[in-house]
């Protein structure tokens, strides 16, 4: 691909239906167990360690609402946005990543 090529693509995107497809097949507490180690408590949320700050048993997950959080340095987010922070991401590179993950071959843009 030569460069003027390369900008004249344009940038891919998933299509909505696709992107809540990958989100719903990408529970955030199986994707984020896949990259540190947490443990399930008994009322159904997870601990463990924040790969942020490194302190091995502040980060906090909850399935319920999709959402995790770190009490020593204050991350926060959704699964897509621990996937933009720990692996540096963006959106559709996100997409992707999750995608692949959970074995849906979308194409792009289609
Ligand atoms: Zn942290």
């Amino acid at each position: 691909m030569t460069s003027d090529e390369w900008a004249s693509t344009p940038f891919p995107s998933y299509t909505e239906a696709q992107e809540t497809e990958i989100t719903r097949r990408s529970p955030v507490a199986d994707v984020i167990g896949e990259h540190t180690s947490i443990h399930r408590l008994e009322d159904g949320a997870y601990r463990g360690a924040c790969p942020f700050c490194n302190r091995p048993d502040t980060l906090e997950v909850f399935p319920e609402t999709g959402r995790w959080r770190c009490s020593n340095c204050l991350e926060t987010g959704d699964v897509m946005i621990f996937i933009n922070k720990f692996l540096g991401l963006w959106r559709a590179d996100a997409y992707k990543f999750l995608a692949d993950r959970a074995g849906l071959n979308f194409e792009v843009g289609a």
